[in-house]
């Protein structure tokens, strides 16, 4: 069956590149923001050129963000975080690149350089001016002491979650780092991802056209299946353990019952 392919595949593999998107935070009980009945059907969605260039707009934003910021602060990792965390621990995995802005591979314990947030992160705030950062624990209690739209201590810059807004170009050195994971790696698993917006839709054809096995894990169907070398389908709390449940590579190779 395909998940002990899989297993057998990640047995064997020394450099693996994770990619992980909104369904692996909803088993965190993290809410996909982008879903239909998700935050941004219920609030205001400020873009980027109103966040700069409107008060009213930043102070939308900000209030948004202290509304939403504990729930993300609480959230814990899940097994499938924990799985990436065993590959990692195991020397197999070369990048974990993500969707989320949760934080959660690194609060698994993933070491943060190996994280390529290509949405940026919730857990702290930049500014857009000089790029210094404090944490969102920081921002949002001076948001909620009245420091409304709150501004850079350093230099007066606007302040604004280190989130990737709509209208704001994603981190180019971090998409770089990305896209030369995927064209390098053996394996590119992708978990809880649809799969359809950039740069996920691109991703898992590069390293599938460097020569990589591609594993999509998802509940719901990608447009990618039809070139994915294998695709399990459910619960990835259920799934993803399972697929990195330590195995002796040479029994493996030996077959059932060796
Ligand atoms: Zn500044």
């Amino acid at each position: 069956m395909a998940l002990e392919q899989v297993r057998e595949w990640i047995a064997r593999s020394n450099d693996i590149v994770g990619f992980s998107g909104a369904g692996v935070s909803t088993e965190s009980g993290i809410p996909d923001f982008r879903s239909p009945n998700g935050y941004w059907s219920r609030n205001r969605v400020v873009n980027f050129d109103e966040f700069v260039n409107d008060l009213e707009a930043r102070i939308e934003y900000w209030r948004q963000k202290a509304e939403h910021w504990p729930s993300v602060r609480e959230a814990e990792p899940n097994p499938t975080h924990h799985a990436f965390v065993e590959l990692h621990r195991r020397n197999k995995l070369r990048a974990m690149i993500t969707q989320n802005i949760d934080g959660l591979h690194q609060k698994a314990g993933l070491p943060p350089e190996k994280v390529l947030e290509v949405h940026g992160t919730t857990v702290d705030a930049a500014c857009l001016t000089c790029g210094d950062r404090i944490s969102s624990d920081e921002a949002c209690e001076r948001v909620e002491q009245g420091e409304l739209a709150p501004e850079c201590r350093k230099c007066g810059g606007l302040l604004k979650p280190a989130t990737i807004s709509f209208g704001q170009a994603m981190p180019r050195d971090v998409l770089e780092q990305a896209e030369l994971a995927a064209r390098r790696c053996e394996l590119f698993l992708a978990a809880g991802s649809s799969l359809v917006v950039y740069p996920a839709a691109l991703l898992p054809a590069f390293a599938k056209e460097s020569g990589a096995k591609l594993v999509i894990v998802n509940r719901e169907p990608t447009p990618l299946d039809g070139i994915a070398d294998a695709v399990l389908r459910g619960e990835l709390g259920q799934i993803l353990p399972r697929l990195v449940e330590a195995r002796d590579a040479s029994r493996v190779a030996s077959g059932p019952g060796a």
